[in-house]
């Protein structure tokens, strides 16, 4: 017998039955990149981001919604959110890759 084997194919299960029995703990580590949304604008508003950046009724935006707040972002300041969020999930990826 070897132990390792054995914690191996015993760990494996335990992650399938979180996944359906607790649905919402279960997803939350994914809960961030589910409270952003693309929108449109419905009223002429302001950029969260930058109050230089307006937002005209029909524009495509960017929701972020934080509990019961949702922050609109311009275009710009939303593609620049997503470019840094895909640089910071691939720099978690080789961090989480690295460490054993
Ligand atoms: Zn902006």
């Amino acid at each position: 017998m070897r132990p390792w084997a054995i914690s191996t194919s015993q760990s494996l299960p335990r992650c399938e039955v979180a996944r359906s029995s607790h649905d919402i703990r279960a997803h939350r580590p994914a809960a961030l990149l589910k409270s952003l949304t693309a929108g449109v604008a419905g009223r002429k508003h302001y950029c969260k981001g930058n109050k230089r950046h307006i937002l005209l009724k029909g524009d495509r935006i960017l929701v972020i919604k934080i509990e019961r707040d949702s922050f609109h972002y311009c275009l710009a300041c939303g593609l620049k959110f997503i470019a840094t969020a895909r640089k910071d999930l691939t720099a978690l990826e080789t961090d989480l890759q690295a460490t054993q």
